[in-house]
């Protein structure tokens, strides 16, 4: 099995290695081609009005939404990832691009100033510890659809979710040696 780790902005290399760690064959995705054969997508922490842009431009949106529509592929989004898969974002840029296709409203920047990045630890649905999540500059899930099941929640919000062959986190479980998200999503995969 390959996942693929979308490589136009952001952090690209951390999620390859933990894909690799995982056993799992890992694609640097692109172009167009490189989705081919790869049953899972992560689109990694960045600038989510970036990442936009650039998938547009590369012409890989439609492409992915299509696939994942139809059941082909997997998403992964990790913070700036989660703000372009979300159908709604508050405080996005005017025309902000996004992939649009998991049943939540995403608040960028949701942690102010202060904890511009933090890390915490937070208790992961199904995982028999709890998880170090490294949040930087991240957004939150303000409101999420009755399909979308809650993984990890704060005070201030869910920060982990499901939905069918979508998976969200606000934090970047690529930073740390914990490999259960990225084990988790892999099953997603399957
Ligand atoms: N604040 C960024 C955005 O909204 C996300 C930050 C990150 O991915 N670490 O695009």
């Amino acid at each position: 099995m390959k996942i693929g780790v979308l490589s136009v902005q952001g952090a690209v290399t951390e999620h390859i290695r933990h894909l690799e760690r995982c056993g799992v064959g890992a694609v640097a995705v692109k172009n167009r081609e490189s989705l081919n054969g790869i049953s899972g997508l992560i689109i990694p922490g960045g600038e989510s009005t970036t990442i936009g842009k650039l998938i547009e431009t590369f012409g890989l949106a439609d492409l992915i939404r299509e696939r994942n529509r139809q059941g082909s592929l997997a998403v992964f989004g990790t913070c700036a990832g989660m703000v372009l898969i979300a159908r709604d974002i508050i405080d996005g840029i005017k025309g902000q691009p996004k992939l649009g296709l998991m049943d939540i409203t995403v608040q960028r920047n949701a942690f102010g100033r202060q904890k511009e990045s933090f890390e915490t630890e937070v208790e992961f649905k199904s995982f028999d510890a709890p998880l170090t999540a490294v949040f930087i500059r991240a957004p939150i899930i303000e409101k999420a659809s009755p399909e979308v099941e809650p993984l990890a929640n704060m005070p201030e919000g869910i920060v982990a979710a499901r939905q069918g062959n979508l998976l969200a986190t606000s934090f970047h479980p690529e930073l740390t040696d914990d490999l259960r998200v990225h084990q988790y999503f892999i099953r997603m995969c399957k």
